[in-house]
């Protein structure tokens, strides 16, 4: 049942102990919702944990909280867990790990069609936004600390104020956030910063795009050998998304030899009903799914349906 802000408010009001968890692969908007939402229940005298089954970026260290983040690890009890960012099938070993009286589920994709007590909110820019609007309606104050957690989860998920999903919603709520002591600086500078060979690799990437369907969509496709050899792929995409001409945008890599990762952004297409083809999902403009095959199928099968929809659409 999709419950209201203030009834979802209420079940965190009443827990005591609480496990927060998000996906897999975190990125800003599941650490920084994750441990805002942790602050946040901190304040208010409640004894809140955060669990991820995954590593946790480095950069994201400026985050007040972030030593504090646990893997999921043998058996733990709580009254609720909370699923941030997420439906409940990519937060790895979290299930397994957390006996919990109860679990609630707060989200803003589109693609989730989780069952049970979920707060599932789709015209959100970032699950951040939905755990800023949960401060005022359990009365929790905001501190420096939750302020910058949940400054990070709408900067990132908004590309730094830039993308479609930017309202002014959003703004007035970053702009309250910074006067309760978030400074963006530290995260875009935290954000910003690359090892020497992530740009090398990333130079490697640009001679591997590939543009098709017209020119109308472009990606960078990535086999195994070659994504075994980088460090990290983050930004890739950024490249092919700006290309003139390109509405849709993808990145294929190879991450094992029957198992290809695929990232996809757009101006217009909706790119989650392409991922959700493949069982993936996502948002309109950004989603994301796994293809089980090889490399060259994978990509053969991902630039057909890309070129499928564009042509369908046109
Ligand atoms: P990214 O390309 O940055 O990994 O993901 C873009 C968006 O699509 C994110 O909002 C992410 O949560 C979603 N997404 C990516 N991969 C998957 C997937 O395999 N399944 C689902 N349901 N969503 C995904
Ligand atoms: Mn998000």
């Amino acid at each position: 049942m999709n419950m209201t802000l203030a009834e979802t408010a209420g079940k965190l009001l009443r827990a005591q102990n609480v496990v927060l968890t998000a996906h897999v692969n975190p990125d800003g908007d599941a650490i920084g919702s994750s441990l805002g939402l942790m602050h946040l229940l901190r304040g208010l005298g409640k004894e809140a944990a955060v669990l991820l089954d995954d590593d946790v970026p480095k950069a994201f260290s400026i985050l007040p909280g972030y030593e504090a983040i646990q893997r999921p690890e043998g058996e733990r009890s709580a009254d609720l867990l909370v699923i941030l960012d997420t439906a409940p099938d990519r937060i790895g070993g979290v299930a397994k790990c957390v006996q919990a009286d109860a679990c609630i589920n707060i989200d803003h994709h589109r693609t989730n069609a989780a069952e049970g007590d979920t707060y599932l909110a789709p015209d959100r820019a970032a699950t951040a936004e939905i755990v800023y609007e949960l401060a005022s309606e359990m009365k929790a104050a905001f501190t420096k600390d939750s302020a910058l957690c949940i400054y990070t989860g709408l900067a990132t998920d908004t590309g730094f104020f830039r993308y479609s999903n930017t309202t002014a919603r959003v703004m007035r709520a970053a702009a309250h956030l910074m006067d309760c002591g978030a400074e963006p600086h530290i995260v875009s500078e935290a954000l910003e910063q690359k090892p020497y060979q992530m740009i090398c690799d990333t130079a490697e990437a640009l001679q591997h795009i590939e543009r098709f369907a017209d020119g109308r969509a472009a990606g960078i496709f990535l086999d195994h050998e070659t994504t075994e050899r980088m460090e990290s792929t983050e930004g890739f995409i950024d490249f092919v998304r700006v290309i003139e001409g390109v509405d849709v945008a993808v990145l294929l890599k190879a991450k094992e030899e029957k198992l290809c990762r695929v990232s996809m952004r757009s101006k217009g297409t909706d790119v989650s009903a392409i991922a959700a083809s493949f069982d993936g999902g996502g948002h309109m403009r950004a989603a994301g799914c796994t293809l089980k095959m090889g490399f060259d199928e994978a990509k053969k099968r991902i630039m057909a349906a890309i070129a499928d929809r564009l042509e369908g659409e046109s």
